[in-house]
């Protein structure tokens, strides 16, 4: 089992529950674009937000940003190449730090980050990724190993000042690099690991790239945290991220189950599912849109409300028995008030 490593209020490893992680795509000098995503990404269900602090100003404004935050999220400075960035954004609240000692280069710039770090009982994260291999290690070794081995460089770095609050990511934009080479870390050393594929694209690509990967190691009992890549719009990474832990069993997250349609399907299967699937993500249910009568109610049973309907008249089932018969005009609607009851007489709302 991994060590465990605290950030803020979160702690990564040693069989605690598995963090999802994003990060900002504002300026961190514009306070209020940044602090008004990170509520967003904190709403979407981010449990350690990542910004990127590219000068001094930028690491200076985590003091500002948390003070408005109003939450505990712990934050995370990106940095590169500036090891006075990095301690700067200590001193101003970052409650961990992200670096390439690769790229700062010098031993004793990594031995003033170090100090700091630990008085202030900060962890930083190290690793290594496709486009980032030591030369040496990319001549010596297979990709895998020489991407695994980038990585315990950095580590050893860092070891080498005692510094021991650790968290190490491996990346690639491959799937299979990515899964190998955070084995390969797994079974060298004991820090956790900060899991996911760099660079994944955009979209339904980087999606089913980092679904695999992360939910792959995840099935192994390999990684603590989270980070699933996508350009664009961060909040879809958190969206896609709860899927995934949900889908490995690491969360209970509700989720509408649709049938995929066929020459049977007599109701606009995907409209009601995608209507209802916010409502449902806020609370633990799983619920069935089934497209016919024929197989749906059977094939929905496990949901604990589910719909199955013709052009005539829709079945609205729990745990597999039959409720009532509804116009089909009116399921999102009884599905909606269904769910909403659900919700206010579940223990603690
Ligand atoms: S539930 Fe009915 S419509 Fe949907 S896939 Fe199965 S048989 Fe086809």
């Amino acid at each position: 089992m991994s060590k465990a490593v605290k950030v803020g209020k979160v702690v990564i490893g040693k069989g605690y529950p598995v963090s999802i992680q994003s990060m900002t795509n504002t300026r961190t000098t514009d306070v209020d674009a940044t602090v008004k995503q990170i509520r967003e990404l904190v709403a979407a269900g981010c449990e350690i937000v990542r910004v990127a602090v590219a000068n001094l100003e930028g690491a200076r404004s985590i003091r500002e940003i948390k003070q408005l935050l109003g939450s505990d999220v712990p934050i995370v400075a990106d940095v590169h190449y500036d090891h006075r960035l990095a301690i700067e954004a200590i001193k101003n609240g970052a409650d961990k730090v992200r670096i390439n000692p690769g790229n700062i280069n010098q031993d004793w710039k990594i031995r003033e980050l170090v100090q700091v770090a630990k008085e202030y009982s900060v962890p930083i994260r190290v690793g290594a990724n496709s486009g980032s291999l030591r030369k040496e290690f990319e001549q010596k070794y297979d990709r895998i190993t020489a991407l695994g081995e980038s990585a315990l460089y950095e580590v050893r770095l860092l070891e080498k000042f005692g510094f021991f609050d650790i968290v190490i990511s491996v990346k690639s934009t491959d799937v299979l690099e990515t899964i190998k080479a955070n084995e390969y870390v797994a079974s060298k050393v004991e820090y956790p690991l900060h899991i996911g594929l760099t660079e994944a694209g955009v979209g339904e690509t980087a999606i089913v790239k980092s679904s695999i990967a992360i939910g792959h190691l995840l099935l192994k009992g390999i990684g603590n945290t989270v980070r699933v890549s996508i350009a664009g719009d961060p909040i879809k990474e958190v969206i896609v991220a709860r899927k995934i832990l949900a889908s490995v069993g690491l969360r209970k997250v509700g989720q509408v189950i649709a049938c995929p349609t066929c020459g049977r399907c007599e109701i606009d299967v995907e409209k009601i599912a995608k209507t209802i699937e916010p409502l449902v993500e806020k609370t633990d249910l799983t619920v069935a849109v089934m497209g016919c009568i024929v197989n749906g109610v059977g094939e929905g049973r496990h949901a604990d409300i589910g719909v199955a309907g013709t052009r005539q008249k829709a079945v609205i089932f729990e745990s597999g028995k039959i409720l009532k018969t509804i116009a089909p005009d009116t399921i999102v609607e009884e599905l909606t008030r269904l769910i909403q009851q659900r919700i206010k007489t579940s223990p603690g709302s």
